[in-house]
């Protein structure tokens, strides 16, 4: 438990952060950047969840993310889980689309002409002006509005931006069978099918289904440990061996 409280911490740190974080996240202000050749902070921030997802999966998502925190503290309101299955993959539509925005953006504008890493900042904090604090309301909306309304983590589920960065990375992983961050199911046949592991995962993963196979397969995962934690029988590790 005290692992989940750290988390916990961490995402509210994160959260409280989030006025001056939010323009190192923006996809707007990525394609802003091609239009002008400059590779800015978003652009940096994104290309680094993507090469650190190889060792170390959606660590992101269960620790960093304030999006991820804002969405957790909406759990008091709904604790629901929400409906997975098609809508997961709206998320890959939003991305593909826009990947494609952002590489049309940089070929139109010739060359890269500058490195900004705090490009749109005012000292390196995002919301500096009334209008960008009406974008961080906006994007507060974004995010909360979904959780509140259909349960559990729904912005990340459906609609991120950035979560398909981090699955690439670990499908890159998996292709090239390279050592990586995974929740690893030891000696399964002691499980007693409690469930206690899924009703903890706050990404609403069947983790006691997976449990059966042997297996924690989902993409969804962000190893925060929860499931860990909460196994009365100590079945599930964190493992980062090579996967077979
Ligand atoms: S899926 Fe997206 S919004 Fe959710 S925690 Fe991960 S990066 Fe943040
Ligand atoms: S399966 Fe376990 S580690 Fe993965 S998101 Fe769910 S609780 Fe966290
Ligand atoms: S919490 Fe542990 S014992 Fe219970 S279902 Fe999950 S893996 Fe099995």
């Amino acid at each position: 438990m005290k692992r989940q409280n750290i988390r916990k911490l961490w995402m509210i740190i994160s959260l409280l952060l989030f006025p001056v974080t939010l323009y190192y996240f923006s996809p707007a202000l990525i394609i802003n950047g091609a239009v002008n050749g400059i590779i800015n902070g978003s652009f940096i921030v994104f290309a680094l969840m993507l090469i650190l997802s190889v060792p170390f999966g959606r660590i992101f998502c269960s620790y960093l993310c304030p999006a991820g925190g804002l969405q957790e503290c909406a759990f008091m309101i709904n604790d629901k889980r929400p409906k997975q299955g098609w809508k997961n993959n709206i998320k890959y539509v939003i991305w593909g689309i826009w990947i494609i925005a952002v590489t049309v953006c940089y070929i139109h504008s010739g060359e890269i002409i500058a490195v900004d890493f705090f490009y749109e900042t005012e000292n390196g904090i995002s919301v500096s002006s009334i209008q960008s604090y009406i974008i961080y309301y906006g994007i507060v909306c974004l995010i909360l509005i979904p959780s509140v309304l259909f349960g559990k983590r729904v912005f990340c589920h459906y609609f991120c931006w950035m979560a398909p960065f981090m699955i690439l990375g670990m499908k890159i992983r998996n292709i090239l069978h390279l050592p990586g961050l995974h929740i690893k199911v030891n000696q399964k046949e002691n499980c007693v099918s409690c469930h206690q592991c899924s009703k903890a995962c706050p990404m609403c993963i069947d983790v006691a289904g997976q449990v059966k196979i042997g297996k924690i397969r989902s993409a969804e995962c962000m190893q925060c440990g929860a499931c860990i934690d909460n196994c009365p029988k100590k079945i599930l590790s964190y493992g980062m061996k090579r996967s077979k």
